[in-house]
């Protein structure tokens, strides 16, 4: 398993969403990014931070307003604290280039963290909802290398099309799907404790933050999941971050736009 030691403070956050129609949370979590640089000695970004990504080469050659706005800021967060971005499964596509020219580092898929709190298992958390087939059939597709590459040598609007009707495809099916099928699936979980013998998890992708006890072979194991960020519906304003240190680890809502 991939290791990452990282003493001191380390704050975590995951589905955000950037994206062009949403302007609110984009400007929350800037706040919140800056809040980082201040306070936190590492910050994990660990997927679905943006709400599509086609191709860093996009990032990096034409870029909107509203994503240059983020770059610029994720820049800043590198220079001053150690930066990881981890792949979700809208943003599967960040790569390495979008990394070094962030001067951010790429998180593993699922990471074992040394904190001082001792050993966290991290991941973006959509591998554990395997009660849905059809959509880890959608995943080992998209995550396969070639698929990729053939995907990526696509012009910048091609990517764009297809990344749009994915999206209208996925949206009608999980209409159809029972809230149960969506969340993660006990037995991923039970295994993904059991094998790597770690006692605490955390991961987003569900948008249902919570913090599970539960108990694995007699032995107690913490769950811990992250919140979604959305500051642009009045009636569902929220986003947070997880704070790990020697004392333990935090889930910090925020309800209102800072
Ligand atoms: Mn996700």
């Amino acid at each position: 398993m991939n290791k990452l030691s990282l003493p001191g403070v380390v704050w975590l956050a995951s589905d955000i969403h950037l994206g062009p129609q949403t302007p609110a949370t984009q400007h929350a979590f800037h706040a919140f990014l800056d809040k980082a640089c201040a306070q936190a000695d590492a910050l994990i970004l660990c997927g679905d931070i943006f709400d599509a990504w086609v191709g860093d080469d996009v990032a990096l050659t034409a870029p909107d307003q509203w994503l240059d706005d983020s770059l610029k800021k994720f820049k800043q967060v590198a220079a001053a604290i150690p930066l990881w971005l981890g792949r979700g499964n809208r943003d599967f596509l960040i790569g390495r280039q979008l990394v070094d020219y962030l001067g951010a580092s790429l998180l593993p898929e699922t990471v074992c963290l040394h904190t001082d709190y001792g050993d966290v298992l991290l991941s973006h958390g959509d591998e554990y909802c395997t009660a849905d087939p059809g959509y880890q059939r959608f995943r080992r597709i998209v995550r396969n290398p070639w698929i990729q590459r053939a995907f990526l040598s696509l012009s910048i609007n091609r990517r764009r099309q297809i990344a749009a009707w994915a999206r209208s495809r996925s949206m009608a099916a999980n209409r159809q799907k029972e809230t149960r099928i969506m969340d993660v699936a006990p037995g991923a979980v039970e295994q993904a404790f059991t094998a790597s013998g770690i006692k605490t998890m955390v991961h987003g992708h569900t948008h249902r933050p919570a913090v599970h006890q539960t108990q694995i072979n007699g032995q107690a194991c913490t769950r811990i999941v992250l919140p979604d960020w959305d500051f642009d519906h009045d009636d569902a304003a929220r986003g947070g971050w997880l704070s790990i240190d020697a004392d333990g680890l935090n889930l910090h809502p925020m309800t209102i736009a800072e």
